[in-house]
């Protein structure tokens, strides 16, 4: 087996060619992204080949996140939910720049994320 890793690898490249043929043939895209490739594998972190590996995104390295991808029905590569964007989610930290599909999140970091509502249920 070759278990080789290639951490720390940038695959940034990869992603926002996949991004960018988001609604093309997906045997021409995928032709064409592998043969930039020494390794098919990334390819399938993007872009799910069955309904249950489907992500709305996904999370590459500590703070880089990008729409998770399909094939849909007809062969073309979609994304799974094409209303994701950079102001979706909010940053996990400060001292990271977080983005969405190469984007800056516009949501700035909040510690009171999960803090509850005062006064909302006052039983005395
Ligand atoms: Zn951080």
């Amino acid at each position: 087996m070759h278990a080789k890793e290639h951490r720390g690898r940038d695959y940034t490249p990869l992603f926002k060619f996949l991004l960018a043929h988001v609604g093309k043939p997906w045997n021409e895209v995928y032709s064409e992204a592998v043969s930039r490739l020494d390794r098919a594998d990334p390819i399938f972190w993007l872009v799910a080949l069955t309904e249950c590996d489907r992500d709305e995104f996904v999370r590459a390295g500590e703070s880089s996140y990008y729409s998770g991808l399909y094939v849909d029905d007809s062969g073309l590569l979609q994304r799974v939910n094409p209303k994701l964007g950079p102001s979706s989610l909010a940053p996990e930290c400060k001292c990271c720049t977080h983005t969405f599909n190469g984007v800056r999140f516009t949501q700035p970091f909040r510690l009171s994320e999960f803090s509850l509502e005062p006064g909302s249920n006052s039983e005395t």
